[in-house]
C-alpha cells in the first residue's frame, strides 16, 4: 500500500472507497474496513487531534512537528501556493534554485512517512466551533473534526489591470529582491509603484542594479526631496500611464505606454496588495491586523482559542524559510498546549 493511499484512508474512509475501488476489497473481506489499516490505530477516520488547512511549506512544517509528536493530523490542501508560477525558488538554504514544486513535493513525501499524518487534497469551504473543538467542511460535502486548528493558508496577490502583468508574475515581474534579485543583477530594471513605499523600495533595489527606473503609472506622488534624491542616484522617474507588458512566456521584453512609446526592460519589481487566500479564519473570528495579516502572538496563536496560524497569512516576512519556521513553531507549541491540557 503506498503512502498516498494511506493518507486518503486516514482522511476519509468514504472518499477512499469512492476513489480507489477498495469498496470491492471490502466486500471480499468479511472484516470491518478499519482493521485492514490497523497499523494506523485510528478509531474514527474523520476526527483528528489537529486539522491543518493549507499544505504548502508552512502547513507541511506544522504537520511534521505534530506528526512526530504522535498527534493525529489531517492536512487539507488544494495545491495553489502563491509561488507556483515562479520557475526557481531562492534563498532557502539546502534548496536554493530548486523549483517551488520540488521543495514542496519533497516536504510532502517526508511528512507522508508519518502514519499519524493524513492528507485530503481539496478545498476547505467552511469552519465551525463545536463543543468538542472544531469542524471543517470540504467542497465535496465531507466534514472533518478536530480538537485544534492551524491555518497555513497563505495570501493571494492582487494583479493590476495591465495586460501581460499576470503572465509575467513570478517570472520577470518580481515581488522580492532577496528571492530573485541576484538573477537579474545589473540588468535594466523597473519598479512599478508610487509614493513613500516606492521611494524606499527604489533605494533598496539600487543595491542590485544601477540601471533603474521608477514607473509611477500616472502622476508621481513623491515629494520634491525624494525626487531629487532618486535623480541624484540616476534613478529615472517615468509618470506615463502603462498600456501593457510585452513578453515571451512571461519573460519581459519591454513596457508599452498609453502614449504609444515603449521602453525595453528585463525585470520589473512590483510589490502587490494582497488578500487572505482563505476567508475561513476571519469567518471563525480570527482577527486580522491593520496590514491584513492574521493576528498571532509569538507562539503563532490567533485571537481564537485553539486556532493557530502560520506562514504568509500571518507574517510580512514572505519567504519559504519563514513559512517553514513559523509552521514548525505552530506545530510544536500547539502540541505543547494539547499535552498540558491532557496532563
Ligand atoms: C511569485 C512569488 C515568488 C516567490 N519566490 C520565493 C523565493 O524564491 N524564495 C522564497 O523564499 N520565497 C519566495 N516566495 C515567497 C514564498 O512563496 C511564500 O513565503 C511561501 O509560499 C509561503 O508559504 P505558505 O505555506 O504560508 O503559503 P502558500 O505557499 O501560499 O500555500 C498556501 C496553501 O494553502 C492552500 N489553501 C489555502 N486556502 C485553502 C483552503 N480553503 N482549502 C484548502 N487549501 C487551501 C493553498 O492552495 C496553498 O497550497 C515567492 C512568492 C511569490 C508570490
Amino acid at each position: 500500500m503506498n503512502t498516498n493511499r494511506d493518507a486518503l484512508i486516514h482522511a476519509s474512509r468514504r472518499k477512499f472507497i469512492r476513489q480507489s475501488g477498495v469498496a470491492l476489497a471490502a466486500l471480499a473481506f468479511p472484516l470491518p474496513i478499519h482493521t485492514l489499516f490497523k497499523k494506523h490505530e485510528m478509531k474514527d477516520s474523520s476526527h483528528f487531534d489537529v486539522i491543518i488547512v493549507g499544505g504548502s511549506y508552512s502547513g507541511l512544517a506544522a504537520g511534521m512537528a505534530l506528526g512526530r509528536a504522535l498527534r493525529t493530523v489531517l492536512i487539507i490542501d488544494d495545491h495553489k501556493p502563491c509561488n507556483r508560477q515562479t520557475p526557481h525558488s531562492h534563498n532557502f538554504i539546502t534548496h536554493d534554485g530548486k523549483t517551488p514544486r520540488e521543495i514542496s513535493s519533497l516536504a510532502r513525501h517526508q511528512v507522508e512517512a508519518y502514519p499519524t499524518v493524513s492528507f485530503y487534497d481539496g478545498l476547505a469551504t467552511g469552519g465551525t466551533k463545536t463543543n468538542a473543538g472544531f469542524e471543517i467542511q470540504i467542497a465535496t460535502g465531507d466534514t472533518f473534526s478536530a480538537g485544534k486548528l492551524i491555518f497555513a493558508t497563505g495570501i493571494r496577490d492582487i494583479m493590476p489591470a495591465i495586460e501581460g502583468f499576470a503572465e509575467c508574475w513570478g517570472i520577470s515581474v518580481l515581488h522580492c529582491p532577496y528571492c530573485h534579485g541576484y538573477e537579474v543583477r545589473n540588468e535594466k530594471t523597473g519598479i512599478l509603484g508610487n509614493g513613500n513605499a516606492a521611494y524606499e523600495f527604489s533605494i533598496l533595489i539600487s543595491n542590485w542594479t544601477k540601471d533603474l527606473t521608477l514607473f509611477t503609472n500616472g502622476p508621481s506622488s513623491l515629494n520634491p526631496e525624494q525626487t531629487r534624491k532618486l535623480e541624484s542616484h540616476k534613478i529615472q522617474i517615468v509618470e506615463t500611464a502603462i498600456e501593457k507588458l510585452n513578453h515571451t512566456n512571461g519573460q519581459l521584453e519591454s513596457i508599452l505606454f498609453k502614449d504609444g512609446h515603449s521602453s525595453p526592460l528585463k525585470a520589473l519589481y512590483a510589490p502587490r496588495p494582497f488578500e487572505q487566500h482563505c476567508s475561513i479564519p476571519e469567518a471563525m473570528g480570527c482577527e486580522l491586523n491593520e496590514d491584513g495579516y492574521i493576528k498571532t502572538d509569538a507562539l503563532q496563536k490567533t485571537t481564537v482559542d485553539g486556532i493557530y496560524a502560520c506562514g504568509d497569512n500571518a507574517s510580512r516576512m514572505r519567504t519559504v524559510a519563514n513559512a517553514v519556521s513559523t509552521g514548525t513553531t505552530a506545530g510544536m507549541l500547539l502540541n505543547k498546549e494539547i499535552v498540558i491540557e491532557g496532563f
